[in-house]
């Protein structure tokens, strides 16, 4: 008789289901022994929380909390909190698989892990935000901490929450424990360079892949040139937009949840910043025109960067989309089909795992800081981010070249090198 080992717990996001095509892709291609795959496709260990909360009315909530843990081969695990209405277990079970690769794939000692509470952030006031960050915090303690996994900002949460988590875990612990999250505010040892992190790194892999392209003779690109669009507008998107247009880059379109802002001269990327910090939104951004996502994505712009959520790119929009180049900022934007149609059609794609690692290079860099108490200055930073940044593109873009693939296969096929060795090393237990 033969036994179904799988209960489909885990695969039921469409997030989920392409982290697995994209991970057999790249395994097929790099002959990836079997037993190692199939191992890659679980994550480790996931818990899942209820999290009551009173809120402001007096009235108690309810929510659905997760923390899940891919792996812990190459060390603890590591990766950010989700707030967000659409958060479940495949979709965070997802996230610490991509966690898991990017650590490796840029050589940290990190395994992947991911949390989230299913829950609307901006519903929320300070206090419930504070009590739901808390409450979750002692739900999940078991699981995490400075040596076996260390949580981080993500979308819809900031370094306000990690200064909560770190305050309750240390509370329960009767000592300070800044090593227990990351993305903390500098005051608690936070690093300078964190917050910026994440978009930084998604603009100088586009350096990187314009400077590629040129040697290549295939386009000749000048990144002041060039235009650009920015889907999302938060803590990687505002950042991404403001180094390319540092960089004289004419960035003509952003967007947010709510819509988008459209200037064919290039917007104004500081008053815009300025706007959104302001309003919490880019509705009503007195001087450009407003568009919408889908106006955003179709844009005949140079390069595009995805930076607000996944699943945003797929087979219902893949053929509107003009860009030259794509860099993910955002985890999983496009589907596996929408990545393969662009792909063939000449986008030349640096995928998230690459393109948004920068976020949690500087949370390694501010782990470390923590731990040996000595604290490093943003130009230091800043040049060890782009040192780690570069490292990785070039590892990738020779993968590409060898195994004759796109930039996706070509950076899973790189993490798992270096993750595969070090599981065959350690070995099965028991
Ligand atoms: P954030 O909450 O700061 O910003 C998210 C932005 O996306 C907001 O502007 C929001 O309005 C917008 N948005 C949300 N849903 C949208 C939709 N359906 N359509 C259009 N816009 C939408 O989050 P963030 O930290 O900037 O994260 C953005 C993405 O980058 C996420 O996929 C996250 O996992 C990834 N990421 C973040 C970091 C980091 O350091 N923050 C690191 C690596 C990857």
């Amino acid at each position: 008789m033969s036994h179904n080992l799988r209960s489909g717990l885990y695969d039921t996001s469409p997030l989920y289901q392409n982290a697995v095509l994209d991970l057999d892709m790249a395994g097929n291609k790099m002959g990836l022994d079997m037993n190692v795959l199939e191992r890659l496709k679980m994550p480790k260990k996931a818990m899942c929380v209820s999290i009551p909360v009173r809120m402001d009315d007096g009235s108690v909530k309810t929510f659905e909390g997760y923390r899940v843990q891919h792996s812990t081969t190459l060390g603890p695990g590591k990766g950010g909190i989700r707030f967000h209405p659409e958060v479940n277990l495949s979709e965070v079970s997802a996230l610490a698989m991509l966690m898991t690769m990017k650590c490796s794939l840029v050589g940290l000692p990190l395994g992947g892990a991911k949390g989230g509470v299913r829950v609307d952030p901006a519903q929320l006031s300070r206090a419930e935000h504070q009590s739901l960050t808390r409450r979750f915090t002692m739900e999940i303690i078991s699981m995490i901490g400075p040596e076996q996994d260390v949580p981080a900002p993500d979308i819809g949460t900031d370094s306000q929450h990690m200064a909560w988590m770190m305050d309750t875990y240390s509370m329960a612990k009767g000592y300070a424990v800044p090593g227990v999250v990351t993305g903390k505010p500098v005051e608690i040892g936070g690093s300078l360079g964190r917050p910026e992190s994440t978009g930084r790194g998604v603009v100088y892999v586009i350096e990187h892949a314009i400077e590629l392209l040129n040697k290549r003779g295939e386009q000749k690109f000048i990144l002041k040139n060039c235009t650009a669009a920015v889907n999302g507008f938060g803590k990687v998107g505002a950042v991404a937009a403001l180094e390319l247009a540092m960089r004289g880059c004419k960035v003509v379109a952003v967007s947010d949840f709510f819509g988008g802002l459209y200037d064919k001269n290039g917007l104004d990327v500081p008053a815009v910043i300025a706007y959104m910090n302001t309003n919490r939104t880019l509705k009503g951004y007195p001087n450009a025109q407003q568009i919408t996502n889908e106006e955003l994505f179709a844009l005949p712009v140079d390069i595009l960067i995805p930076a607000a959520i996944d699943g945003v790119i797929t087979r219902e929009n893949m053929k509107n989309i003009k860009a030259k180049i794509i860099s993910e900022g955002a985890n999983g934007p496009i589907t596996s089909e929408a990545q393969t149609y662009l792909e063939n059609n000449g986008c030349f794609i640096i995928p998230d795992i690459l393109a948004n690692a920068g976020g949690v290079i500087v949370s390694y860099f501010e782990w470390v800081q923590g731990l040996q108490q000595f604290f490093w200055n943003e130009r230091e930073v800043n040049e060890k981010l782009a040192e780690i940044m570069l490292g990785a593109f070039n590892r990738v873009a020779g993968n590409a070249e060898k195994y004759k693939c796109g930039m996706k296969t070509a950076a899973l096929i790189s993490s798992v090198e270096r993750l595969s060795k070090a599981m065959l090393l350690r070995g099965l237990f028991p």
